[in-house]
């Protein structure tokens, strides 16, 4: 059984009373009159944050759960790892804001980072500091792609999640979320991605050569296809908040092939997927391809401080002074924790963990392959989905995976819904997450998954179905 240097004070998960307790009841309560509608987590996850520690949160009102969240995936090393929150302190001590001036931080982080790269790949990169936020930096390497090219166009994938900005909703699929505010951003083209589950070609993935992918090559060299070449074309390995829908291997090859054939420089989103959450560095790696532009965030300073950038190809470098500017583009703490990070995935071989406790959820997950109402199981590494569908009607469950959701919760484990309809609940644990946590944590989803299904057949026989939106 693995084990890691950090002294977690919080050590199991247990859950004493219905939820919310009433410390966190009070504190939602305070929420909901002061801030926005536009809050999400504590919707479904309803609970005040008192504490984090490893891969576990304590709430106000003395709960435990094992967190399999981890800050939306930012939270790598887990809460408040106690290396980490030293190399902070002493940062903070320091120096903890520096523009974008060179500092003994940012140049350990930024070598560091380019240490990461496949082989051969950092001589022909460079490095551009964005806003802290993960849509600031794709609104870089969209305005890094357009000043390149002299074009307009980009185009993305259904079900991609790129950020919250203008131009991150504008490359999102979500229809909702982008519906209230009118015109994003002109020029943006969305194709189908390899989302086999649900193939709306009605394809099986045995027997189809990734014809979406041949329908967008067609489209980008048919000189009657409408679209302008693009200067850039935008792409996740793995879709997260779109279900964890990881790329095809054909698909994203052939995604790069014709982006290459027709000079189209390739921007892969990172955000997620990156430092280490799907196995490798980057999940690009894993597919034999070299982006043009790759976006990362998240977890790049391991516990949670924020910080985001672009790694670019040299070529692409035509930005003028100021191109792209921003106050806090020099956090000192993100840097020093992101380049101690570093070290301690390097010297716990936290990678090989991902793999390793990737293979065993898969293993735990597997009976639910008996499940009628588990379409699928999928995921890479540490990003794992569970996609719920009506065995009738082949429609999304999203009611479903909400309620496994909330059982999950009232047991002691948090977890996230993502895809159509939230019909996919998400596993985002820690990346040094132990043997013995994942097993629990299993235990805990399959026992909810169990009840919620059962209700929901009882649901059926008696003509309720828990299911929403179109049938594929
Ligand atoms: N891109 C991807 C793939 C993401 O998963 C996210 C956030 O979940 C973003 C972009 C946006 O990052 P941020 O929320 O830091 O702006």
């Amino acid at each position: 059984m693995n084990t890691f240097p950090q002294q977690a004070t919080l050590t199991s998960a247990h859950v004493t009373g219905p939820l919310p307790g009433p410390g966190s009841a009070e504190l939602l309560a305070h929420q909901e009159l002061n801030e926005s509608n536009a809050r999400t987590y504590p919707r479904h996850l309803p609970i005040a944050i008192a504490e984090g520690s490893g891969a576990f949160v304590r709430d106000v009102d003395d709960n435990v759960f094992i967190d399999f969240l981890a800050g939306a995936g930012v939270l790598s090393l887990g809460h408040s790892h106690p290396e980490l929150v030293e190399v902070v302190a002493a940062q903070l001590r320091r120096l903890s804001h520096g523009l974008d001036f060179p500092t003994p931080a940012k140049d350990a982080f930024m070598t560091a980072q380019l240490s990461m790269l496949p082989w051969g790949l950092a001589d022909r990169m460079k490095i551009h500091f964005c806003g802290p936020t993960g849509a600031n930096a794709v609104d870089a390497a969209v305005k890094l792609c357009k000043t390149a090219t002299g074009r307009a166009d980009i185009v993305c994938f259904q079900g991609a999640f790129h950020g919250s900005s203008t131009v991150g909703m504008a490359l999102t699929g979500l229809v909702e979320q982008k519906q209230p505010v009118a015109n994003g951003m002109p020029g943006v083209h969305f194709f189908q991605y390899s989302y086999c589950a649900q193939c709306p070609l009605g394809l099986h993935p045995e027997t189809c050569s990734t014809n979406c992918v041949l329908f967008l090559e067609h489209s980008l060299k048919d000189p009657l296809g409408g679209i302008p070449l693009p200067a850039a074309v935008i792409m996740e390995m793995v879709q997260g908040e779109g279900g964890v829908v990881p790329a095809t291997a054909e698909f994203a090859r052939t995604v790069r092939r014709v982006t290459r054939e027709l000079g189209i420089p390739l921007i892969i989103d990172e955000i997620q997927t990156g430092c280490g959450r799907t196995g490798t560095w980057f999940a690009f790696e894993q597919y034999g391809i070299e982006p043009d532009v790759i976006v990362a965030s998240k977890a790049l300073s391991g516990i949670g401080l924020p910080v985001a950038l672009i790694i670019y190809n040299k070529d692409l470098d035509r930005w003028l002074p100021g191109a792209h500017t921003g106050t806090f583009r020099g956090n000192q703490l993100a840097f020093a924790a992101g380049a101690a990070a570093v070290e301690i995935i390097r010297r716990d071989d936290v990678l090989g963990n991902v793999r390793s406790r990737g293979a065993q959820i898969a293993l735990l997950l597997a009976p639910l392959a008996g499940n009628a109402w588990v379409r699928e199981v999928r995921g890479r590494g540490l990003m794992w989905g569970i996609e719920f569908a009506d065995p009738e009607t082949g429609r999304p469950a999203g009611e479903l995976a909400r309620a496994v959701q909330r059982n999950a919760l009232d047991l002691g484990l948090i977890l996230e819904c993502g895809g159509r309809d939230d019909c996919v609940v998400r596993l985002l644990p820690p990346l040094n997450i132990t043997e013995e946590i994942v097993h629990t944590a299993c235990g805990l989803l399959l026992a909810a998954i169990a009840e919620q299904s059962s209700i929901a057949d009882q649901r059926a026989i008696a003509g309720h179905r828990t299911t929403t939106g179109a049938a594929r």
